[in-house]
């Protein structure tokens, strides 16, 4: 709908979106004290609502890596609907920007990852990743291989089996959502939190050798899959200490057990290569994609297997029994082809990673003076600034003081988008970001940390 333009009409909306709608993530209590907020337009790394203007470092949530509001990306979209509004790809029927687009991902992706299969979510990816594993180890005839193993603090989607791997028991409680001998969680490579005294060579190892026993104590011949985020990114932006990942890749390879990269936050370009395998130096059997595929502009995702993985798959005849009605729709395929177009042609990963990315990281650990900060962590542009209440023992602040909340809102107040997790703050911002915008988020940074130490003082 059109901008609104006076309060009358966002006091309607909110009104009625309180009324009917049910939002995710949300506490629908809150909502009753305090109502939603109304996002009316969007145009590079700003959204407008409400008569404000505010920054979003963000990038909705780590998806609009090309920036909001291009008007390319509308014309695209509005001559695929025109060409052809849908049509499935069910039963051995394809069109044009379905098969072109698998084609350029098989092309983009690293290692063997040469076949992709179509959904609209990162959960739908990974529950699909889920479904098409245990297809998989039924078809080597090893039926017992069912376990996932899955980590702290990781976030891998909303369906009730993706939820299962979240690395967080409030994603399950509430739900009563069993993992026991589906799911079993191993350490996060939390260097930070975790590391204690040991080097990042040390923790790598430490982190990694979790896997390894948990495969051993549970046996080898019951596992299915370990499945990880190149950087937890919803819970924290925790970053792999170095060598983590190589590690990891060569323990699923000596226990056969198969690894499911989610690269649904970090593909596409986030870490300023095309997908973080290429950041940590690993491959993976499978790798999800979601977010940056199409910038958010469309809902559209991709599961991409390895060549051997694939190869069983698809090596009896026999139908796959899985699908959603909108896999590969042809407007969404025609919308992330032309995002893939415009990452390559506006050289935009590169850009992370000569230019932008370096600019962003030394900006930020400017914040590492202050007093609440314990570490900054950035890779691409995605970054982390990690709050402490002691910055030598790294003690935490008791969660329900809300610190970074407080830092969060007040931020907020200069119109300035950040995401809190636990004691951390996430950015992630558009590809697009320019050099001033980064000064203004972190010099607004600056002082909602100011203002919370401020507030410290007097608990
Ligand atoms: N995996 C990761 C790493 C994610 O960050 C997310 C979403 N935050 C998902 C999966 C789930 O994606 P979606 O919300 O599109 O289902």
């Amino acid at each position: 709908m059109a901008p609104t333009d006076d309060n009358n009409n966002i006091h309607m909306l909110q009104d009625i979106d309180r009324a009917h709608h049910l939002h995710p993530f949300t506490d629908p209590q809150a909502l009753k004290t305090a109502p939603p907020f109304v996002v009316e337009s969007a145009e590079g790394c700003m959204i407008q609502g409400q008569g404000m203007s505010l920054l979003d470092a963000m990038a909705g949530l780590g998806c609009v890596n090309i920036g909001y509001g291009r008007t390319e990306m509308a014309q695209t979209a509005a001559k695929a609907m025109e060409e052809l509004s849908f049509y499935h790809s069910f039963a051995a029927i394809t069109h044009p920007a379905a098969a072109k687009l698998a084609d350029k991902l098989a092309a983009l992706a690293p290692g063997n990852l040469n076949k992709v299969f179509f959904a609209n979510s990162g959960s739908e990816a990974n529950e699909t990743a889920l479904k098409l594993i245990q297809y998989y180890w039924l078809r080597k005839g090893k039926p017992n291989k069912t376990i996932i193993l899955s980590r702290d603090f990781s976030y891998h989607g909303s369906t009730l089996a993706t939820s299962a791997l979240n690395g967080l028991t409030a994603m399950h409680e509430p739900f009563g959502i069993k993992t026991k001998g589906h799911v079993e969680h191993v350490m996060s490579p939390f260097w930070y939190r975790f590391g204690g005294d040991m080097t990042e060579e040390a923790f790598a190892e430490h982190a990694a050798k979790a896997i390894e026993d948990k495969i051993l104590e549970i046996g080898p011949g019951r596992i299915a899959a370990f499945v990880g985020e190149p950087i937890q990114g919803t819970l924290g932006a925790i970053m792999p200490p170095k060598g983590y990942w190589p590690k990891v890749a060569e323990i699923c390879r000596k226990y056969d057990v198969l690894l499911l990269v989610d690269e649904v936050v970090t593909g596409m370009g986030r870490t300023g290569n095309w997908f973080a395998q290429e950041t940590y130096g690993f491959e993976a059997d499978l790798m999800s994609l979601a977010k940056g595929l199409s910038s958010g502009y469309q809902p559209i995702s991709a599961l991409m297997l390895s060549d051997s993985f694939a190869e069983v798959v698809e090596a009896e005849s026999a139908v796959l029994q899985h699908g959603f009605t909108t896999s590969g729709h042809p407007v969404a395929a025609a919308v992330a082809l032309k995002n893939i177009e415009i990452l390559e042609r506006e050289n935009l990963i590169g850009r992370i990673k000569s230019e932008i990315g370096p600019y962003f990281k030394q900006a930020l650990e400017t914040l590492l003076d202050h007093p609440l900060v314990g570490e900054v962590r950035v890779e691409g542009l995605i970054a982390a600034v990690e709050l402490t209440k002691n910055k030598v023992t790294r003690e935490q602040y008791p969660y329900e003081w809300g610190v970074c909340q407080h830092v969060a809102n007040a931020a907020l107040m200069q119109r300035l988008i950040v995401r809190p997790a636990g004691n951390v703050l996430v950015m992630c911002p558009p590809f697009t970001i320019s050099s001033s915008e980064i000064d203004q988020l972190v010099n607004g940074l600056s002082s909602a940390l100011d203002q919370t130490y401020a507030a410290l003082q007097n608990v």
